[in-house]
C-alpha cells in the first residue's frame, strides 16, 4: 500500500498524549450496558505522532472559540446533562508547544470520527494541510448532520485544509495506520504508531473506556441505529490487538488511564 503522506517523514520516534478538556458522560453512553444516571468526568484526549521529521496530529477536542462564544456554545454545545469542559487558555496549542513541536511541521492533521469533541483542533492547523478521514465518515457529516448528532460541520468545513478521504484501512504514513473501527460513527478510525519499542493504537471512541476492552463490549452511543454490529466488531478488534505482545490500545476518553492523567 502507498502510503498517503508522501513527503519524506522518516517513522514514528514519540507519541505524545494531550488531554485538551473533559466532558461529563454518562457511564452507558461510553460502555453498552452502563448506568445511565452514573456520570464521568472524561477527558477529551488528543495526540502529537513525532516523526523523524515533522509530525501528526491525532483529533483536537473542541473548538475554543465557539466554545467561549456564549451563542455558539449554545448553538452547538449545550445539552441537558452535557456541557463542555475547557481548562483556561489554549491546552491545544500549550500542549503542542511544551512538547517541543512547531506547528509549522505539521505535516498532517488525522480526525478519528467527526463528533464535536474531536474535530475543534482544526482551528489550529496551518493552511492546506491535508486532514484524513474516512470517506464513510465524510458522506456521513454531509448528509445534514448537526446537533443532534454532536456535529459542528463547521469545524471541518470552514477549516482552510486539504480534505483526504480513506476507504478503511489505510497506511497513512511509514508506522501510522488508519484503522477502520466504525460503528460508533458510520467511519470512525483509530490509529496504530508503531514506535522503536511498542506500539500504540489510539482507539479513540470505539473503545472509551479500559472496560470496553476487558469486557469486550462496545461503546453505548451508535449514532445511526443498525450499526451496533459494527461497533461490537471494532472493540472485538482493538481487544484482540491489545492482546498481542507488545502492543497497548489507549481508550479514548478513560479517566484513569495512565497517559491521560499526565500533566
Ligand atoms: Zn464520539
Amino acid at each position: 500500500m502507498v502510503p498517503v503522506l508522501h513527503e519524506p517523514v522518516g517513522r514514528p520516534v514519540r507519541l505524545v498524549p494531550l488531554v485538551v478538556g473533559w466532558e461529563p458522560i454518562p457511564e452507558s453512553m461510553s460502555v453498552h450496558g452502563g448506568d445511565a444516571a452514573r456520570f464521568l468526568l472524561e477527558p477529551v484526549t488528543a495526540a502529537a505522532v513525532v516523526f523523524d521529521h515533522g509530525w501528526v496530529l491525532v483529533d483536537g477536542g473542541f473548538h475554543l472559540d465557539r466554545v467561549r462564544d456564549p451563542d455558539a456554545r449554545a448553538t452547538h454545545y449545550q445539552y441537558e446533562s452535557y456541557t463542555p469542559v475547557v481548562p483556561p487558555g489554549d491546552a491545544l496549542a500549550e500542549g503542542i508547544a511544551d512538547a517541543g513541536l512547531d506547528r509549522g511541521d505539521l505535516a498532517l492533521a488525522v480526525v478519528s470520527h467527526v463528533h464535536l469533541d474531536h474535530t475543534g483542533g482544526l482551528r489550529l492547523v496551518p493552511p492546506g494541510t491535508p486532514v484524513a478521514l474516512q470517506r464513510r465518515e465524510w458522506e456521513w457529516m454531509r448528509s445534514g448532520v448537526g446537533r443532534r448528532e454532536t456535529v459542528v460541520p463547521a469545524d471541518v468545513l470552514d477549516a482552510d485544509v486539504e480534505v483526504v478521504l480513506l476507504d478503511g484501512d489505510t497506511v497513512l504514513a511509514p508506522g501510522l495506520t488508519a484503522l477502520d473501527t466504525r460503528g460508533h460513527t458510520p467511519g470512525h478510525q483509530s490509529f496504530r504508531i508503531d514506535l522503536p519499542d511498542r506500539s500504540v493504537v489510539l482507539a479513540c471512541d470505539a473503545a472509551d473506556l479500559r472496560r470496553n476492552l476487558t469486557e469486550r463490549r462496545r461503546c453505548g452511543w451508535v449514532a445511526v441505529p443498525g450499526d451496533e454490529g459494527d461497533a461490537q466488531r471494532a472493540v472485538e478488534r482493538l481487544a484482540a490487538l491489545a492482546d498481542e505482545p507488545g502492543v497497548e490500545v489507549w481508550p479514548g476518553h478513560d479517566p484513569d488511564w495512565p497517559a491521560w492523567s499526565l500533566r
